[in-house]
């Protein structure tokens, strides 16, 4: 595996972190991030289309990075 490519598009607001995501299948902001830090998982998942990931997590994870990381992999994956 390569390097984790580091690539900030999205403006961060600063005193309001995004809960809702847009999802890269169906282009809703639907996609809901559920992180348990316990077990060093995050789940995203659409609300309208349904589509689901598993992304690894840690102590330091932010939903907007779960995020970014999950985008990484769905393009690697369907790329
Ligand atoms: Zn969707």
């Amino acid at each position: 595996m390569g390097r984790r490519r580091k690539q900030k598009v999205q403006k961060r607001v600063r005193k309001t972190l995004p809960k809702v995501f847009t999802c890269p299948e169906c282009g809703k902001v639907t996609i809901t991030i559920e992180i348990h830090k316990d077990k060093k998982i995050a789940y995203l998942k659409c609300g309208n289309c349904k589509l689901e990931a598993k992304i690894e997590a840690n102590y330091l994870s932010e939903p907007v990075d779960i995020y970014g990381d999950f985008l990484d992999k769905y393009y690697e994956e369907y790329a």
